[in-house]
C-alpha cells in the first residue's frame, strides 16, 4: 500500500542538508555512485571542523607550541627565552591555514565532482520535499527520495546568572573575538575541562594570556583515564594555567571593564576580562521542521543503527546524533548513512563503532583506540596492562620529549588488544599503529615483527610488544636452553 502524501517520482535521489564534515562525505559517496544529489549548506562549506574547530584550533596549537619550544630552546644549548609573539600575525596565520584548506570543501569542488550546491537554510515541508530559502534570494522545493540530516551541533552557553552581562565566547564566536585584537586576552577565564578546554587553555596561556580554567567536575578530561588526566594538569599547571577543578560556578558580574565570577564557597570573586565557554552542545535540530513529521526535537533524535530516524528514508550523520563528536567519526557515519540512504533497498549496513581513534592536542598528546583501562572495568571486561615509557625510547631521549607513556589492554595471557592509549610527542601520529592492529585483529606478537626505522618514536609500539613478550617467555624453557648451550660447548 502506497505511502499517504508519497510522490510516485523523485526530482533527485538524495538531499543532504549541511556541508560540514558528514554532509560533504555523505554528497561525495553519492556523486561517486551516480546518484542525484543536492548539497545544501546555509553557513560556510567546511562547517566547524574547516571554519571554527579542527583547523583554526590545531593552527592556533602550532604557533603555541612553537612559542613553548623558544622557551625551552635553552635545553637544547640555544637562545631561547620569552618569544615576542605577534598577535595580529598570529591569528592572520590561523586565518590563511583555514583559507589554504577550503578548497577541499568548497561549492567549486562539490560541483565538478557532481554536486548540486546550494546555499540557503533548509526545511522539510513534508518527509519527501525539502525547501531551501536561498541566500541570493527566492525560494526552492527539491523532491527527494531520501535525505540526509547532518546539521551538526552547536554550543551550549551554560545557565549561569549574570552570563549574559559578560559577552561569553563560544567555538563559534571565538576566532572573530581573537582576530580583532591586537593582544591575547591578559586574563582568559575558560569554563569547561574536556578536550576543546584543554588544548585551548594551554595555547593561549603559552601564548601569553594568564589562563584560569575552570571545571565543575571532579577532575579535567573525565573521558580519560584517570592516570593520562592527571599528567594533562600538571602539565597545564607547570606553565602557569590556573586549573580549579570540583568548582560550582554561581554568578557572573560586571562592572564596566571589570568582569568577575563568583565561585561556590570561595570569598573573593575570580576576575577576568574575556571569557570562554567549552561547556558542551546540543544537536542542531531546530528549525528544520522536524517537530512537524513527528519526531522530537528536545532530546537526543532517535535513530537506530543504520541511523534510519523514525521515517526510513530520512538519516543522520555526524554530531547531529553521533556517540563520538569528531570529524572521523562524522564522516565514518556518512559512509553508513549515504549506502544506507541510496543502496538500502538491496542490503543495510549498522554503523561498526569498535575502533574509533580519538586525539587530544595538548602537549604532550593524548590520543586513544579501543577500551580505556576504566571502560574496560566499568564493561568488567578482564585485562591485562602493558605499559612503556617515553623516557625509555631513544628517539623521545634524543629529541628531549621523554614526558608520557603507551599503556595497551590485552586479553590475559594473549597478545590480542583491547584497547590503546599513547601520552607523547606526536601521540596522535603514532596511534594508527595500534588502530590497525586493532581493526585488523593483529597481536603484539605481529608489532614485535614489524620492523621500524631506528631512531623512531614509532618503535613505541615495538618496544611496548617486547616488553609484554618478555613477560609472556614461559619460564620454563630457560633450565632447557641452559643445558641445551652446555650440551653444544661439549
Ligand atoms: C574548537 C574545536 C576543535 C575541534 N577539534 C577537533 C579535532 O581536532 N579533531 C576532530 O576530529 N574533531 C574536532 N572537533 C569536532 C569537529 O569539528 C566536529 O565533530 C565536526 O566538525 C562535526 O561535523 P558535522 O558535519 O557533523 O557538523 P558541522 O561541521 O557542524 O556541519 C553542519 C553544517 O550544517 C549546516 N546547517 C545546519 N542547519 C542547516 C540548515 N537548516 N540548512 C542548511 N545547512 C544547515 C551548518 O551551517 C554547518 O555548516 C573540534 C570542535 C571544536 C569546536
Amino acid at each position: 500500500m502506497a505511502t499517504p502524501g508519497k510522490p510516485a517520482r523523485y526530482d533527485r535521489n538524495l538531499v543532504v542538508i549541511g556541508g560540514g564534515a558528514a554532509g560533504l562525505v555523505t554528497a561525495y559517496i553519492a556523486a561517486a555512485t551516480r546518484a542525484k544529489v543536492t548539497l545544501i549548506e546555509a553557513g560556510r562549506m567546511g562547517g566547524e571542523c574547516l571554519n571554527t574547530g579542527c583547523v583554526p584550533s590545531k593552527a592556533l596549537i602550532r604557533s603555541a607550541r612553537l612559542a613553548q619550544q623558544i622557551r625551552q630552546a635553552a635545553d637544547l644549548g640555544l637562545g631561547g627565552g620569552e618569544p615576542v609573539v605577534d598577535w595580529r600575525r598570529v591569528m592572520q596565520r590561523v586565518q590563511d591555514v583555514v583559507q589554504a584548506i577550503a578548497p577541499h570543501d568548497s561549492v567549486e569542488r562539490y560541483t565538478a565532482l557532481g554536486v548540486e550546491v546550494l546555499h540557503g537554510q533548509a526545511r522539510l515541508c513534508d518527509p519527501w520535499t525539502v525547501e531551501v530559502q536561498l541566500h541570493d534570494g527566492g525560494t526552492r522545493r527539491l523532491s527527494t527520495r531520501a535525505i540526509v540530516l547532518a546539521t551538526g551541533a552547536r554550543p551550549v552557553l551554560p545557565a549561569i546568572p549574570g552570563i549574559d552581562a559578560v559577552e561569553a565566547l563560544s567555538s563559534e564566536t571565538l576566532w572573530a573575538a581573537l582576530a580583532a585584537r591586537d593582544a591575547p586576552p591578559p586574563r582568559l577565564l575558560v569554563l569547561g575541562g574536556g578536550p576543546m578546554g584543554c588544548e585551548l587553555a594551554q595555547a593561549l596561556q603559552r601564548l601569553g594570556s594568564q589562563v584560569t580554567l575552570l571545571e565543575q567536575g571532579p577532575r579535567l578530561l573525565p573521558r580519560e583515564d584517570e592516570d593520562v588526566a592527571a599528567l594533562a594538569r600538571q602539565t597545564l599547571e607547570r606553565e602557569g594555567v590556573r586549573v580549579l577543578t570540583g568548582c560550582r560556578a554561581l554568578r557572573f558580574e560586571r562592572a564596566g571593564a571589570m568582569r568577575r565570577l563568583w565561585v561556590e564557597g570561595d570569598a573573593a570573586p575570580l576576575e577576568f576580562d574575556t571569557l570562554l565557554c567549552a561547556t558542551g552542545r546540543q544537536p542542531r535540530l531546530q528549525g528544520l521542521g522536524l517537530e512537524d513529521l513527528g519526531l522530537d526535537t528536545g532530546a537526543p533524535l532517535d535513530v537506530n543503527a543504520c541511523l534510519q530516524t523514525r521515517w526510513p528514508h530520512i538519516y543522520v550523520a555526524g554530531d547531529v546524533a553521533s556517540p563520538i563528536p569528531s570529524t572521523p567519526v562524522a564522516a565514518h557515519q556518512a559512509w553508513y548513512a549515504a549506502v544506507n540512504a541510496l543502496f538500502g533497498s538491496l542490503r543495510r549496513f549498522k554503523v561498526d563503532y569498535r575502533v574509533v581513534p580519538q586525539a587530544i592536542y595538548l602537549d604532550p598528546e593524548i590520543a586513544r583506540v579501543g577500551l580505556t583501562e576504566a571502560q574496560a572495568r566499568q564493561q568488567g571486561v578482564a585485562y591485562e596492562l602493558t605499559r612503556f615509557e617515553f623516557s625509555a625510547l631513544d628517539r623521545a631521549v634524543t629529541d628531549g620529549a621523554t614526558a608520557g607513556y603507551v599503556k595497551v589492554l590485552t586479553v590475559p595471557g594473549k597478545d590480542k588488544l583491547l584497547g590503546a592509549t599513547v601520552v607523547g610527542e606526536h601521540a596522535a601520529e603514532l596511534l594508527p599503529q595500534f588502530t590497525l592492529a586493532l581493526q585488523h585483529g593483529l597481536g603484539l606478537n605481529a608489532l614485535l615483527r614489524t620492523l621500524h626505522a631506528y631512531p623512531t618514536l614509532g618503535e613505541v609500539s615495538r618496544q611496548l610488544a617486547g616488553q609484554w613478550r618478555r613477560a609472556h617467555v614461559p619460564q620454563w624453557i630457560y633450565p632447557w636452553l641452559a643445558r641445551y648451550h652446555a650440551w653444544r660447548r661439549g
